[in-house]
């Protein structure tokens, strides 16, 4: 069910967003005429469905979501300025007039609205030459993509409880996710870190892991870690898991903190 329901949650709000977009014509909607707050927008309304899929499956952002949610959040983008094409008055300016001549015309077009966007804000002494501002105009648009993919991982770190390391500024990144039967070992690892004692407990965690969730297990548990890239910082969320009826249920889980020197007990 899950297979079908992903794809069509995440179909659904890429192209609610575009529409949206569109509508309120975000596409080109800049603050201080540099940072793309209407991509950005875009972007995040475009990850909602893969939000929700993480959610519905008591799921974690793993790599494969985190593309999802980038190609949709660029894709959602795409799409507003393609609806904008296609619903741009022939008779409204520049932008109008070359959406009669064709889609590349139009994005032309766009590209030089743009750059005169970003030239309102550069100092009278600073003028551009002519065959430098289309491509200031095309490059603020690819700016513009990547702002629709970078606020969809935003997005699906903060929706989904990803830390934010604050010292460092930025979202923890998903280290791996554990599944095993072996709760003695996991009271074990426990105890190594409580004990610093971060060599033996890698060995510990590598053997937990390599425990795994046997055909006939019935209560195992899942242990996910973030981490923080620079400070090595992590959150260890541990959850019990069990089958009923062929469907694996996730309880409520508890969390870890772990500096550093305790992240040195989970093994790479
Ligand atoms: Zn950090």
């Amino acid at each position: 069910m899950v297979a079908i329901l992903g794809p069509l949650l995440i179909g659904a709000t890429v192209a609610g967003s575009a529409y949206l977009g569109h509508r309120f014509e975000l596409a080109h909607f800049h603050i201080l005429g540099v940072i793309p707050f209407g991509a950005l927008l875009i972007g995040a309304a475009a990850t909602i469905g893969v939000v929700l899929t993480i959610w519905l499956t008591s799921n974690y952002d793993t790599s494969n979501f985190r593309l999802a949610g980038q190609i949709g959040g660029a894709a959602a983008y795409c799409a507003v300025i393609f609806l904008d094409f296609l619903g741009t008055p022939a008779r409204a300016g520049v932008v109008g007039a070359a959406r009669v001549l064709g889609f590349e015309h139009y994005l032309a077009a766009i590209a030089d609205q743009e750059a005169q966007a970003i030239i309102a804000f550069l100092p009278s002494f600073l003028q551009l030459p002519p065959g430098l501002q289309i491509w200031t105009g095309i490059v603020a648009l690819l700016v513009e993509i990547l702002g629709a993919a970078v606020a969809t991982g935003w997005t699906i770190s903060v929706l989904t409880g990803v830390p934010f390391c604050v010292t460092n500024r930025r979202f923890y990144s998903l280290k791996g996710i554990a599944e095993s039967g072996d709760l003695d070992g996991l009271a074990e690892w426990e105890r190594a870190i409580a004990e610093h004692r971060p060599i033996e407990g890698r060995a510990i965690f590598a053997r937990f892991h390599m425990a795994g969730v046997k055909p006939g297990t019935r209560e195992w548990v899942r242990v996910a870690v973030h981490q923080c890239p620079v400070c090595l910082s992590s959150r260890v969320r541990i959850e019990p898991r069990h089958r009923i009826v062929g469907l694996v249920r996730t309880g409520r889980g508890r969390d870890l903190t772990l500096d550093a020197r305790g992240s040195a007990a989970i093994p790479d």
